[in-house]
């Protein structure tokens, strides 16, 4: 899993302009192979080989200049609690405002690694106006412009380094867990329905992350880890049900866990925010099982269960692969159905396909099926494997691979998913040269 870099700072200093500055290059790439429309406000970048997620917390706020300092505060608070390192957004040209203090004065009680970003200064003139933030205090100050990108490679040089170094992979091999979803899903209820006394529980190792926390289990038979972050397990004081809160809150989890059980409210349906937790494990590459939770509030005729899963497939296209289960926390209602699913789902993602297996079966459906000709070029696949990577992903070997395209991908990727069972889990294809 990645560290955690939040940019914080009041509206108009150019938070999002130096996010997108950051996350593009990366996520253009990721953009043309899922097809899927990325978060605006999460993603992943880089920098000297150090990966890291970044999120703009401004983003998540509802209004533009008329945002109240009072969110403002929350955001500040909750990405210190989150993030492992903040950016704190100023503008030079408006100068020290009463707003940049009382953000400052948050987060000098911050344990946190705070980086002052003092943007806009395009032009060296206005270099020497950026001093005039040191007045806030802080010991890592950097003038950037987000527009030209100049002063941007000097800020990441020291902020890579003030990262927590990348975790030692777990020896044991139980599957991870995060239950993750908007406040009041039912979550804690499900958990609490889940593990039931605490005599189930094993061991409480401490996480390898100062927040995640893993418990082990051992449940209907099944061993597994349920990741817990700080998030969920203090009953989160703030119970507003923002987009920004369960996001943010969702990171660290989701990128702690193999599997996310995504738990949606079924008297609200699936959100916008549902959706953004979604593609977050989706893009993580996480194995995702949703769950209905609050089924016995729904009064159900003959294709209730139905056409609700339906309409959920509908939100999460292209990746439908993904189960569905109606549950009750509260009546304890398909719990066992709950976590055998995530077990499967965990055993999808780890699945190795032996190479000969893979060939016998994707060659004959590729000759019947070739990539379409273009200008005249034919493609030939000669060869495919599945790569040794955590998660799955597959390698074809071909004499143009510049030449296949995105809707052969997808073919190729439906194949897989015919042949072989990936429910709930993302997969990857490439096509390479041979
Ligand atoms: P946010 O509300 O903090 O996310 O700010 P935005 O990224 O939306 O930027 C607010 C405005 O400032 C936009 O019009 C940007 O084009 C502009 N802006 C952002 N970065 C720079 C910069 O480095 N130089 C200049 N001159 N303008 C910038
Ligand atoms: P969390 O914020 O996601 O952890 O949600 P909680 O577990 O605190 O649940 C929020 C509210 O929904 C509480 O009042 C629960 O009693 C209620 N709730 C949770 N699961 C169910 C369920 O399956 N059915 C019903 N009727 N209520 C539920």
């Amino acid at each position: 899993m990645s560290a955690i870099v939040a940019i914080v700072g009041r509206p108009n200093v150019g938070k999002s302009t130096f996010f997108n500055r950051l996350i593009k290059r990366r996520e253009a790439i990721v953009d043309a192979v899922s097809g899927v429309t990325r978060d605006r406000h999460y993603g992943k970048t880089d920098w000297n080989g150090v990966e890291f997620s970044v999120i703009d917390t401004g983003g998540y706020l509802a209004g533009g200049d008329d945002t109240f300092q009072k969110e403002i505060d929350k955001q500040v608070n909750l990405a210190i609690d989150e993030a492992d390192a903040i950016i704190f957004m100023v503008n030079v040209e408006d100068g020290l405002t009463g707003m940049d203090e009382s953000v400052a004065a948050l987060l000098r009680k911050s344990k946190k690694p705070v980086f002052v970003v003092v943007n806009k200064v395009d032009s060296n003139n206005r270099r020497d106006d950026a001093h005039e933030f040191y007045a806030l205090g802080f010991e890592h100050l950097f003038s950037i412009s987000s527009i030209n990108g100049s002063g941007t490679g000097d800020l990441l040089d020291e902020l890579v380094k003030s990262l927590p170094e990348k975790e030692q992979k777990e020896e044991e091999n139980l599957p991870r867990f995060a239950v993750v979803g908007r406040p009041n899903a039912g979550k804690s209820s499900f958990i609490n329905a889940l593990i039931g006394e605490d005599r189930y529980i094993v061991t409480d190792i401490a996480g390898t992350t100062r927040d995640a926390i893993d418990t082990r289990y051992n449940r209907f038979g099944f061993e597994f880890n349920l990741v817990d972050t700080a998030g969920i397990r203090r009953k989160s004081k703030v119970k507003e049900d923002l987009e920004f809160y369960s996001v943010m809150r969702s990171i660290r989890a989701i990128e702690h866990s193999d599997v996310c059980i995504l738990m949606l409210d079924a008297t609200r349906g699936f959100e916008s925010q549902d959706a953004n937790i979604f593609w977050l494990a989706q893009r993580n590459r996480k194995g995702i099982v949703i769950l209905v939770n609050k089924w016995d509030l729904v009064e159900k005729e003959n294709n209730t269960a139905k056409a609700y899963e339906a309409a959920i497939r509908k939100e999460i296209e292209p990746f439908t692969d993904v189960p569905i289960i109606f549950v009750s926390a509260l009546n304890k209602q398909r719990i066992y159905k709950a976590i055998e699913t995530a077990v499967e789902v965990y055993n999808n993602r780890t699945k190795r396909i032996p190479t000969r297996q893979l060939n016998e079966v994707m060659l004959p459906i590729i000759e019947n099926y070739p990539p379409p000709a273009i200008k005249g070029k034919y493609v030939k696949i000669k060869f495919c494997t599945q790569l040794p990577t955590p998660m799955p992903q597959f390698a074809f070997f071909a004499n143009l691979p510049q030449y296949v395209k995105d809707p052969y991908r997808r073919f190729i990727e439906n194949k897989l998913r015919e042949n072989f069972d990936f429910k709930g889990v993302p997969i990857d294809v490439y096509f390479r040269q041979k």
